[in-house]
């Protein structure tokens, strides 16, 4: 079966989407074309509409969970009217916490900030992976169309969202030779929470559920 919803531990992780607009050097995916996450292949095929994820959450069941998070293998944000849809119906449905791990770059493709709609939709947490204290590295390690603007989006989105959903925190993986507590001072001028994953397990780890 095609994997939308996937439990690992007591909290449930949606997978929209199967796009990205970074190519992370670091990513499973673009470094060895590895799409299993926690025993779940999340490479689809065509991306699912609301209610296609919506029958896998409720086939999951959401009863105990402390945690519902959009990740995977692709950026939630590409598919953003579902993402809302479903972050208002999780709400509705009582979960305690819905995240969003995300690239940050949602505003940028999108035209607008869309940080105010996120938290009208009842999003609690954003995890925003940075990646990189400055705008050269970021480009290294995240190559993408728009160059060293992405990073700077990257980092409206964060002072954004610091300003209107209760909890934000900038991720940034641990490649040899980052400067690691640049990267935490770049985090706490935004406002964040700094939080450094380890690099030979991204999108393996347990709790992260993928790492988009
Ligand atoms: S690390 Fe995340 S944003 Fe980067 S290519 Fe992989 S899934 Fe996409």
């Amino acid at each position: 079966m095609t994997t939308y919803a996937y439990a690992l531990g007591e909290a449930l992780y949606l997978n929209l989407t199967s796009a990205c607009t970074l190519a992370c050097v670091f990513c499973p995916k673009i470094r060895d074309d590895d799409w299993v996450v926690g025993g779940y292949d999340l490479r689809l095929s065509r991306a699912p509409s609301a209610d296609e994820v919506w029958d896998q959450v409720l086939r999951a069941g959401l009863a105990g969970r402390p945690e519902v998070v959009f990740t995977g293998l692709g950026e939630p944000t590409r598919r953003l009217s579902v993402l809302l849809e479903i972050t208002r119906r999780l709400v509705d449905a009582g979960v305690a916490r819905v995240r969003l791990d995300t690239d940050g770059l949602a505003s940028l493709r999108e035209g607008r900030d869309v940080i105010p709609e996120m938290a009208r939709a009842g999003l609690g947490a954003l995890v925003v992976s940075l990646n990189a204290p400055d705008s050269a590295t970021y480009v290294r390690l995240c190559p993408n169309q728009y160059g060293e603007a992405a990073w700077e989006a990257a980092r409206d989105f964060l002072r954004s969202a610091a300003g209107c959903i209760p909890d934000v925190e900038a991720s940034f993986v641990g490649v040899p030779g980052l400067d690691a507590e640049a990267c935490r001072m770049e985090a706490e001028r935004l406002g964040a929470r700094f939080r450094l994953r380890p690099y030979d397990r991204v999108g393996r780890l347990k709790e992260q559920g993928g790492n988009a």
